[in-house]
């Protein structure tokens, strides 16, 4: 059976004095998690010691949003793995559609980061992709997520050792932040064409293995009918995962819904 991930991506909001009264809060909210399950929150840089104290002996994980390809140098503004790496951060978010469309980055900038933190063990790669609005209207959905994927793998070695360190976020863009779910059909319909496209560059038995989320208007209204589904096997969620009664509320669903079907 697949980890389910709930995780929430922050963004740019709260202060490190707002990280600590929500986590505090969602603490005392998430008790007995099924061991499946894996909750992360990703807050700003900023509040990542924040996180790891309050975090720490919780069953909640935390990680970051971005980070640099680079180890070190002169690279202004950007934050390396290495530093993530001891703020305590178990996972790190890359090729969020925000990042590829407001800051630019490409699939190549998205690849070098992939094989920078496959340079950590320890860490988990977040790797999102999805298409826009424009592309689905024209019939490209599928081709569009299969690019992306091809090259944001490109030339990473993934075997049974390491790809319980690699997850991805299948977000349609026109779906983040505007209410707009995709339908749980088509969204778990994408995300068979993600893991066949992984099953042909690595193997079926790590493309059954590897954890695919959905992203793009998820709440506790809606969680249940995506994680029905035969291939989705959690959530990235951003608006949602800043309320903790919300994000409580989605947690607890899916803790429930997998309780009922591992019974
Ligand atoms: C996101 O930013 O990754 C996201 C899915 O946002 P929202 O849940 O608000 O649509």
């Amino acid at each position: 059976m697949r980890k389910i991930y709930i995780a929430g991506n922050w963004k740019l909001n709260f202060t490190q004095s707002e990280t600590k009264s929500f986590l505090e809060d969602l603490k005392s909210k998430v008790k007995n998690l099924n061991s499946n399950i894996c909750v992360l929150v990703h807050p700003s840089f900023t509040s990542l010691s924040t996180a790891q104290e309050i975090l720490k002996n919780s069953n909640i994980h935390f990680g970051a949003q971005n980070c640099s390809c680079q180890d070190n140098g002169a690279f202004t503004g950007e934050v390396s793995i290495a530093m993530l790496k001891e703020t305590g951060v178990s996972s790190i978010i890359i090729g969020h559609s925000e990042r590829r469309e407001i800051f630019k980055e490409t699939d190549e900038n998205i690849n070098s980061k992939l094989k920078a933190i496959r340079k950590e063990a320890t860490l988990t790669a977040i790797v999102c992709c999805g298409e826009s609005e424009e592309t689905r209207e024209q019939g490209k959905t599928d081709g569009w997520v299969e690019k992306q994927i091809e090259a944001a793998f490109k030339d990473i070695q993934l075997d049974i050792s390491n790809i319980y360190k690699v997850v991805i976020a299948y977000e349609p863009i026109w779906a983040i932040g505007t209410g707009k779910t995709c339908d749980s059909n088509e969204a778990n319909r994408v995300i068979k064409v993600i893991r066949n496209k992984f099953a042909k560059i690595y193997s079926q038995d790590l493309a059954d293995k590897i954890s695919i989320l959905y992203g793009g208007s998820v709440k506790s209204s809606n969680i249940e009918e995506l994680l029905k589904t035969s291939d989705i096997d959690g959530a990235l969620i951003g608006g949602a995962s800043l309320k903790t009664e919300e994000f409580a509320g989605i947690i607890d669903k899916s803790n429930n819904l997998l309780a009922s079907t591992t019974a």
